[in-house]
Formats: structure tokens, sequence, C-alpha cells
């Protein structure tokens, strides 16, 4: 059973071959956490949510590590917290809360770790200190740099070249970088600025640059050579070349991740959604609208995850179809079955399992599921994180008011009874209204479900 995964850093589709099989080591970039998730954040991490699983499922649960951060210092923090008038830390921990919730109503599983950047300041200082021993970067007007003609193989992951970063600088180069493409490490605290995000430092006050956050966490948490690096395509440049350089030049001679893998934009009429383009629509409007997490979570998986996936609300009408379809298939099948679920081994369908170890074929593994037996199906959706839940609360809802609908159903079957047919349609019609769909069975009995 082996994994290939598509390496942005070879280029080439590669089998993973861990570092030590025991404990299988990923870190995903996780949020900034100053607003909502909407669903292309969604789809980073639901994406690697199902390589999770698979790891989990090839090496063992107890054989793998995954680590993915909260980025709680951070400008644009700062900005919302301002704007808003309120404290840092009620900001973060406010949306923190806010995208554990709506991660959780996608049905992803909680990483093994999800360190915060503000706990892990002494981690990034001694980084820097590190980079500048070695000479990879400078102090400059209260400032720390990163040198990047100081790494030669600066580039290798985005494909760019040094001087094409010299020649694209369309900004005026600040006055404290010696190379145009030089980034920040560290920079100063503003008068004004919360407390909470200034932290000192032999550079003075200040605080972290974005990028050596990630190094210093994955470094902490994973050593200074793990197997996989995750998050979107975005990330790729500048944020992971920049990881790169700073983690190799601080621990010369290392590798640091071994295969990068990186997530397609989630798009709207073919632009990438980003809250500065104002395009976008978070987990939770999609949630109050009633759409069900499980229909959100599918409609992120139908693409091949390292394609562009343009969202639009057919995408989510196809995937609520699916499940409608796969609960029904479990529900026929009877709850006593689905009882004794997890025990069907995945191994026994290898064209499923297969299509998931190459490279994450998700729309192939899912179009399999369209052929399956009940009982593979529940099979199949727990690795995916889909269909765990019993068919009739999927039908029914956790909506409350059962007792309500009965009694009408009651009353229409009563109706009917009495040939009263207007009434019997009357009611079929206002519970449709309602959201409730009703369907008679040939023995007689009607059963319901929500739309
Ligand atoms: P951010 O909170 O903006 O730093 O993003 C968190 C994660 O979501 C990163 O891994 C981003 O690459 C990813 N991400 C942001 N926008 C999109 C999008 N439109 N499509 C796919 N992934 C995205
Ligand atoms: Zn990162």
């Amino acid at each position: 059973m082996t994994l290939s995964l598509y390496n942005t850093l070879s280029r080439k589709k590669e089998p993973l071959t861990p570092l030590d099989p025991k404990n299988v080591r990923m870190y995903v970039c996780g949020p900034t956490v100053y607003d909502r998730p909407h669903i292309g954040n969604a789809r980073s991490v639901v994406v690697y949510d199902v390589l999770y699983r698979l790891l989990a499922h090839v090496y063992g649960k107890d054989c793998v590590t995954y680590v993915r951060n909260i980025t709680d210092v951070d400008d644009k923090i700062n900005a919302a917290a301002k704007q808003n008038n309120e404290p840092i830390s009620a900001l973060t921990s406010r949306v923190e809360g806010w995208f554990h919730d709506d991660m959780k109503a996608l049905n992803c599983l909680d990483p093994n770790r999800e360190p915060h950047a503000t706990a892990h300041i002494a981690q990034m200082i001694a980084m820097i200190e590190k980079l500048i021993a070695h000479g990879n970067a400078y102090v400059s007007q209260g400032h720390a740099l990163f040198a990047v003609d100081s790494y030669k193989n600066y580039g290798e992951l985005s494909g760019r070249k040094l001087d094409e970063l010299v020649a694209g600088a369309r900004v005026e180069v600040e006055a404290y970088k010696k190379h145009p493409g030089d980034f920040v490490l560290w920079k100063p605290a503003d008068a004004g600025d919360d407390p909470s995000s200034v932290f000192d430092s032999p550079w003075g006050k200040g605080r972290p640059g974005w990028h050596i956050e990630c190094s210093a966490m994955s470094g902490e948490y994973l050593g200074e050579n793990f197997d996989i690096h995750g998050g979107g395509a975005d990330l790729m440049f500048p944020h992971h070349e920049n990881e790169i350089a700073q983690s190799r030049c601080a621990s010369p001679g290392s590798q640091f991740a071994r295969t990068w893998v990186h997530n397609g934009f989630l798009t709207v009429n073919g632009e990438k959604m980003s809250k500065s383009l104002g395009n976008f629509i978070t987990v939770k409007d999609l949630l109050d609208k009633g759409v069900k997490g499980e229909v959100i979570r599918l409609a992120l998986l139908m693409t091949k995850y390292n394609e562009p996936l343009d969202w639009s609300e057919k995408l989510l009408n196809d995937a609520k179809k699916m499940l409608d379809g796969w609960y029904r298939e479990l529900k026929n099948w009877g709850i006593e079955e689905l009882k004794k679920k997890n025990d069907f081994p995945i191994s026994s369908i290898p064209h499923f399992l297969n299509s998931l170890l190459d490279d994450l074929n998700l729309p192939k593994a899912i179009s399999l599921m369209h052929s399956a037996s009940p009982q593979e199906l529940h099979a199949m959706g727990n690795l995916l994180g889909l269909l765990q839940q019993p068919p009739e609360s999927w039908f029914k809802g956790d909506g409350g008011g059962d007792g309500d609908i009965q009694a009408q159903i009651d009353a229409r079957i009563a109706a009917k009874k009495a040939k009263n047919w207007a009434e019997a349609d009357r009611i079929r019609k206002a519970l449709a209204g309602a959201g409730i769909l009703l369907e008679d069975r040939p023995d007689g009995t009607t059963d319901w479900r929500r739309a």
C-alpha cells in the first residue's frame, strides 16, 4: 500500500517514503484568525483532513503527527482589531472558536497539535538569531531581514529567479532592505499597537514576520526534517519559499519538508475567492442557509484537490443529490446492519483505495461510490469523513417539531381514509411549504424527510 503524491518541489508524482513510518509527520499552514473562514479556506482544511485520514489508514492512527498552526499575530489581525475597536485577544479567540465550529461542521478531525504563533515567540527569536549568526539575515532600522541572495537555492519551490524578483518589484523597495526580495523576520512595533501584539526581542520591541512563524512551529513539533508540508497554492510563493530558505539556513544540511503539497484555488467566476476581493462566501453563511456541512464537504472534494474548483450553486445541489441517494441506500439496507458498520475492511475495495493512494484522486474514488454495495459505501464514506450519521438524522435532521409533523401526517392519513382528498392534499402542500417531503409507502404508511 503506497501513497503517491504530487510534490511541488520535484514537480513529479512520487511515492511517499516516510523518514519514520512509525511517525509520519505533516505540517499544514492554518488560519490567520481575523475573520470567519470562507469556503476557499475550508477547501484547504478539508483536503488535508482527507490526506490525514488516508495517512492514518495506511500507517496507523498512532503513527501520524499532523500539525496545523493558528496564526494569531499578524498585521491583518492588528488592523481588524483596531477597526472593531476591541483587544486583539478578544478577536483572535473568537475567530479561532468560529474556525473550530465551522471545520467541525464539515467533519474535519482535529490535528494532533495546533500551536499558536504567540506561544512560540522564543523559538522564532532563537531561529532568527541563528540566521543572523550564519550570515543569512541582518538587522536594519529595527527590522530583522532574511537576505535572499545568501541562499543559493532560493526560488527552487516556486521556480522564480532572484533577478526576476528585482525586475518584478513594482512598489518602491523599502529603504531598510538590501535586496528587493529580502523578507521580514521581525518588524518593529508601531506606537499605539495593542500591547498583546508587542514582544521583546534582541532587536527591540516588535512582532515576528508571518513566514518565520511556520518555520519555528514546524521545527518545534516535527523536527528539522519531516515528510509533508501542505497549504493552498497561493502560499507557494513567497510563504513556502521563505519557510524553506529560513529553515534550511537555520539548520544547515537539513532538508526541511520533503514533499510539498498544494491545494488548488477555490474560485468564483474564475477568480480566486478571497477576503480582499470581497467575493467570498463563509462556511457559516451556507450552514445558516440550511446547507448541511456534509454537503459542503462533498462539494469541496469532487474536484481533483490540486486543480481549481469553480464554486457554483449546482455543485452544492449535485453533492446534496449524491448524499441523498447514498443515505437512501444505507437506510434501505437497515440500521441494524449499519451498527455493525466499520468492521468492513476497506482493503476489500482495492479500486477505491488505489484511486486515493494515487495522488488523492477523489473524483475517481467518489465515482466508484455510485456502484458500491451499501456496506462498501459505508466503509468508503468512513475513510472520506462522509456518511457516518444515521440515515434517519440525515433525512429528518434535528430541526425539532417531529411530533407536530407526525400529527399532520396522521391527520392526512385520516383525511385520505375519509376520501377527503382536498384536505389530504392541503396537508401535503403545507408540509412541503415547510420543507417537509412526504413519501407514501406501499404498505399504507407515510414517511417524511426534510428537503
Ligand atoms: P489564510 O487564512 O488566508 O492565511 O488562509 C488559510 C489557508 O486557506 C491557506 O492554506 C490558504 O492557502 C487557503 N486558501 C485561502 N484562500 C483560498 C482559496 N480561494 N482557495 C483555496 N485555498 C485557499
Ligand atoms: Zn505557513
